[in-house]
């Protein structure tokens, strides 16, 4: 085969045989083709798309790039995947819960990417935790508590890490097939029977239209379901913070507020919505409703907590060692009305300003900085009253409190506010 004539028939707007797709995945796994045509290639996606064969195509290339997960038993092995977000802290609670619903959760996950938060960073604010394993240590964890929550090993998806760091640096990010196929390679390669997705759409989301999420979700979806794993998405909004925690030990401390039975509204919610849609999807209730007072009843009598205590220490973290929180700094409003704005991607910058997320691969994370969040959207406040403490050490003074007060929009009517669950994205 040859690259370059790959390259410029994609480029032209042709559509590519899965051989083609599926040769030259296989060759950039092995190093075979430089990473020069492969930026040329994903400039030539970017623009003119793939269509659903095509990105079935690419999606299984790779999959198959990296080792994929055997497991010794016959149970229903499912996961849920986020868009990302600013204070997602749901992948922390479902996964336990799911578990203690009966379900094995092998979940792999991943890192803070830009402005939102990753769940590994936050699940290593416990003291010990451990996200790298091998894949027999992950089979081991799973079957020993019910699900695990892991970074992808480096045999896992191949493609799609050597893939993901060329895109990263080449502006070819933002094109729907090649998120497809990344997304779904780590998740698929471990061996699931269901998955949903919660696709984010708003000012803390990668998608910021409903409209660019709805095309995301769709071809998720529609890919998933044709490599054979039952797949669902939940399109969802990002245009405030989830939960009133953003940050790394905070948001593992309000997690564990909604594990105990408690914890904020709407993390409540799309936690029932998405887990009832994956129990759903694998048969183990008639209807949503039956899913949600089932999983409801979980988080309230214990069970939940219960598993997420035994993953935590199959993954040797030490839950009763206290996570530190920094010390904190109030932001106040500046005029009395209500509150019709907030830039979620302002507060997730903040996080990575005091060193909460990343600027660069390989920056340490410091585990104790955080915003709380006091108000919602459609609240009225007045004026001097609190509206977020920052969790910043010595002082938040500077740039986080700046960006922390200037994602707060406050005017004299209230406005509309959207629903957190926008709709959901069946075959
Ligand atoms: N998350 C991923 O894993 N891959 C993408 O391409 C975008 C978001």
């Amino acid at each position: 085969m040859n690259v370059a004539e790959i390259i410029t028939d994609k480029r032209d707007g042709k559509i590519l045989d899965a051989d083609r797709i599926q040769w030259l995945i296989e060759a950039y796994s092995k190093d075979e083709v430089p990473d020069y045509q492969m930026a040329a290639f994903s400039m030539a996606v970017y623009f003119q798309g793939m269509d659903l064969d095509e990105t079935v195509a690419l999606t299984k290339a790779m999959v198959e790039s990296g080792d994929q997960m055997t497991w010794s038993n016959d149970n229903t092995r499912v996961d849920k995947h986020s868009t990302g977000g600013v204070g997602d802290k749901i992948s922390i609670v479902l996964a336990p819960l799911l578990a203690a619903a009966d379900v094995d959760v092998p979940m792999i996950s991943g890192r803070g990417l830009g402005i939102t938060g990753g769940t590994l960073d936050k699940l290593e604010s416990i003291k010990g935790f451990r996200c790298e394993m091998t894949a027999d240590e992950f089979r081991y964890a799973v079957n020993a508590s019910g699900c695990a929550i892991v970074s992808a090993s480096d045999n896992l998806a191949v493609a799609d890490k050597k893939l993901y760091a060329l895109r990263d640096v080449t502006g070819t990010v933002p094109s729907v097939p090649l998120i497809t196929g990344s997304i779904l390679s780590k998740k698929l390669a471990a061996g699931l029977d269901a998955l949903v997705l919660d696709v984010k759409w708003g000012t803390g989301a990668f998608m910021k239209s409903i409209d660019e999420a709805r095309v995301l979700a769709k071809s998720i979806v529609d890919v998933g379901n044709k490599l054979g794993t039952k797949t669902t998405a939940i399109i969802s909004d990002m245009n405030q913070p989830l939960g009133n925690m953003v940050g790394n030990a905070v948001e593992i401390n309000e997690s564990i507020d909604v594990l105990k039975g408690h914890g904020p509204e709407d993390v409540v919610e799309l936690t029932l919505e998405l887990g009832a849609e994956i129990l759903l999807l694998c048969g183990r209730v008639p209807d949503l409703e039956s899913g949600k007072q089932k999983l409801s009843s979980l988080l309230k009598f214990g069970d939940a907590m219960k598993k997420f205590e035994q993953m935590v220490k199959v993954q040797d973290g030490n839950l009763s060692a206290k996570r530190p929180i920094a010390a904190q700094t109030t932001i106040r409003a500046t005029e009395t009305g209500f509150v019709n704005r907030i830039n979620s991607d302002r507060i997730g910058l903040a996080i990575v300003e005091m060193g909460g997320g990343r600027k660069q691969m390989g920056d340490t994370i410091d585990h104790g900085v955080g915003v709380e969040m006091l108000v919602k959207l459609g609240d009225e406040v007045e004026k001097g009253q609190p509206l977020a403490y920052i969790f910043c050490g010595e002082s938040a003074s500077g740039l986080p409190s700046e960006l922390v007060a200037a994602s707060f929009g406050i005017s004299p009517a209230k406005e509309d506010v959207a629903n957190l669950i926008v709709e959901r994205v069946r075959i």
